[in-house]
């Protein structure tokens, strides 16, 4: 967060300026230098059938070195004029670190859920 930053490209310390829409996202990949990928989850109503389909969309968007999110971050982002040749976005905000939004925690859960189960199993076979 209190990295020095020198990005031309980053809304508050650089040039950009961000207009038009925000939304919400989580980063998926943070590979690439100053890009992260960001999705969102949409649920959308098929009239034909009557139920909902599930999709999501990927956003490559622009993340400067005073934010630094990293895969698991849920972020904001807003829309800007074009970075380079696929973004034009900009992270500005992290809402939620990845220790807090993460994988890990659910699946520590489950793990949780199952060994309850297998406790009862277990007590069942001693019944019987
Ligand atoms: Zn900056």
């Amino acid at each position: 967060m209190m990295a020095e930053c020198n990005d031309v490209n980053c809304f508050v310390h650089g040039t950009i300026r961000t207009r038009g829409s925000m939304l919400e996202g989580k980063v998926v990949s943070d590979k690439a230098r100053h890009t992260v990928i960001v999705e969102r989850d949409l649920v959308r109503m098929v009239p034909k059938y009557e139920r909902y389909a599930r999709s999501s969309s990927r956003i490559p968007a622009h993340n400067p070195d005073c934010i630094a999110a990293k895969v698991g971050d849920v972020v904001q982002i807003a829309e800007c004029r074009k970075i380079s040749k696929t973004k034009a976005w900009t992270v500005v905000k992290i809402l939620a670190k990845g220790e807090e939004a993460g994988i890990a925690g659910k699946h520590e859960e489950r793990k949780a859920v199952k060994s309850e189960k297998a406790e009862k199993a277990e007590k069942n076979e001693k019944q019987g």
